[in-house]
């Protein structure tokens, strides 16, 4: 090949590479420039017309840390040095427009006797890179996705080191873990689905490529949910030598779907309780309401046969029914008041003795024969900032309550200020009741619910009255031993928090 051809020849194998080459004498006057070095460096046309030599300083500055460390790196080849490999991080600053790019690269020294006879510099323009994998890791970072690879010669799994970091787990040395590691951080109800898909994936005739769901142990020791999806990677005889995937943690999604299983499950719950609430509705309504209707009649059509101690006795049930059927309207108002957000609270400062006073004198019109009610106060009076009106309500309620449910013994109700507390004041009701078993305690606080649905009752007096409490900005609980007796607390704050 004559020298022409061959330069003709070199020039044309410079170009298709995708690389940009410079090519420098001794003197770093740029002798060849390939076409992938003229379109990133801006360069029309090469070589010059001019009879100037184009150096490469005059073409191009090296910026690292902010400075142009070109003029240090060629010193140092002309010194001697072998070659020069870019460091991370460093931009080529081109001098026709003064574009910047990130870019990798080497400098590489041709000599002869050890005499520098030419410099090579090879780059590479890595914007696109950087920039796929700065949206990648944060695709990667948001979706919680992480990539690993499995290499099955070594049966080890390598890991995105995110992946230990997320699950509070120590990372094997450069992040792996072996199979039988791996294994024994999935559940045990997990663990064949994962085997069924990995054997599939192994045995290299189909790829399994349906997201496997299972869970891990944490750091932490609680189980996450995560997906798995895995391809894998064969050589030339269509044997697998690695698989690929990603993991990732669906937990969010399980989270939101327990709720709405959650909300499924409890509106079909309290869907149940408000037709069970309607049939017994008819019948509650019914029962008093028959009483009042049939006593009325017997007295109207048997007036003078009967004594005056039966007239006395109609009456007194009539009452009684009258009182009960009063109770259970006013209770329906108030649960639909609670339900269409229209119950008004007005806040002031009351004396909570006098209040517990009025409420002691009021029960005392109405004593049950075998039951003590009394109101335990302390010596000092205590102010509350609440809705006096509702709190009766709900004090009266609990009473009424033990009233139902106590055949002997007391009713208690009172308040203590806990000096621990003393931004707070607790109200009690307690009895020498039924008392309520412990799987029963919380639920009675539902709307509709009732212990034994053959007592009378609506089952919607608590509910009203944990809604009430809440408004008053306080919790309402209980504690209760079936045969001994409840005692129903309300812890109320002596100051409401007043939203801006
Ligand atoms: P109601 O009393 O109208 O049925 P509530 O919501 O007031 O409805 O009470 C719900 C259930 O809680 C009652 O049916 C009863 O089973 C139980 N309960 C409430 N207070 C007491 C109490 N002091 N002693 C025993 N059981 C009680």
């Amino acid at each position: 090949m004559n020298i022409d051809k061959r330069i003709e020849y070199d020039k044309e194998l410079l170009n298709i590479l995708p690389d940009g080459v410079l090519v420098l004498n001794s003197d770093g006057e740029v002798t060849q420039l390939n076409q992938q070095a003229q379109t990133e460096l801006h360069i029309k046309s090469f070589p010059d017309k001019s009879t100037q030599p184009l150096r490469i300083e005059n073409i191009i500055n090296l910026i690292y840390h902010k400075e142009d460390i070109l003029p240090v790196v060629m010193e140092g080849l002309r010194k001697g040095e072998q070659g020069y490999t870019l460091p991370e991080h460093i931009d080529i600053q081109e001098k026709n427009n003064y574009t910047q790019f990130p870019v990798n690269g080497r400098f590489v020294t041709v000599r002869e006797d050890g005499e520098l006879k030419g410099i090579l510099f090879f780059f590479r323009n890595i914007t696109v890179e950087l920039t796929q994998e700065y949206i990648l890791n944060t695709a990667l970072q948001r979706t919680k996705i992480y990539p690993w690879y499995y290499d099955i010669a070594r049966s080890e799994f390598t890991l995105d080191y995110r992946y230990f970091e997320h699950l509070g787990i120590t990372p094997g040395i450069n992040n792996t873990l072996t199979m039988e590691e791996y294994v024994e951080m999935i559940h045990p109800d997990d663990r064949q689905a994962m085997a069924d898909a990995f054997t599939i994936q192994l045995s290299g005739i189909e790829t399994f490529e349906k997201p496997v769901p299972f869970r891990l142990h944490r750091g932490d020791g609680t189980w996450e949910w995560f997906e798995g999806q895995s391809t894998y990677i064969a050589n030339v005889l269509g044997h697998p030598y690695r698989l690929v995937g990603i993991c990732m943690s669906i937990q969010e999604y399980k989270d939101i779907e327990n709720t709405l299983i959650e909300a499924r499950k409890k509106a079909e719950e309290s869907d149940k309780l408000k037709m069970a609430f309607l049939a017994n509705m008819s019948h509650e309504i019914r029962t008093p309401l028959n009483a009042i209707v049939g006593f009325s009649d017997v007295i109207a059509s048997t007036y003078y046969e009967l004594s005056d101690e039966e007239r006395a006795d109609f009456v007194r049930l009539i009452s009684i029914n009258s009182e009960h059927l009063v109770r259970l309207i006013d209770d329906i108002l108030d649960l639909s008041k609670i339900e269409s957000n229209t119950i008004e609270f007005t806040f002031e400062n009351y004396p909570l003795k006098s209040l517990l006073r009025d409420i002691e004198m009021e029960q005392a019109m109405k004593p049950v024969p075998g039951i003590e009610i009394k109101a335990l106060l302390p010596d000092a009076d205590t102010n509350v900032v609440t809705d006096a009106t509702r709190l009766k309500q709900v004090i009266c309620n609990l009473i009424n309550n033990a009233r139902k449910f106590t055949e002997k013994g007391h009713i208690h109700f009172g308040y203590t200020v806990d000096p621990n507390h003393a931004d707070s004041v607790l109200i009690f009701v307690e009895d020498t009741g039924e008392g309520i078993p412990n799987e029963c305690q919380k639920e009675i606080f539902d709307r509709f619910y009732k212990v034994n649905t053959f007592k009378q009752g609506t089952g919607l007096g608590l509910s009203i009255c944990k809604t009430i409490v809440e408004h008053l900005q306080g919790e309402i609980s209980v504690s209760s031993e079936p045969g001994k007796g409840s005692r129903f607390m309300v812890t109320l704050p002596l100051n409401i928090q007043r939203e801006d």
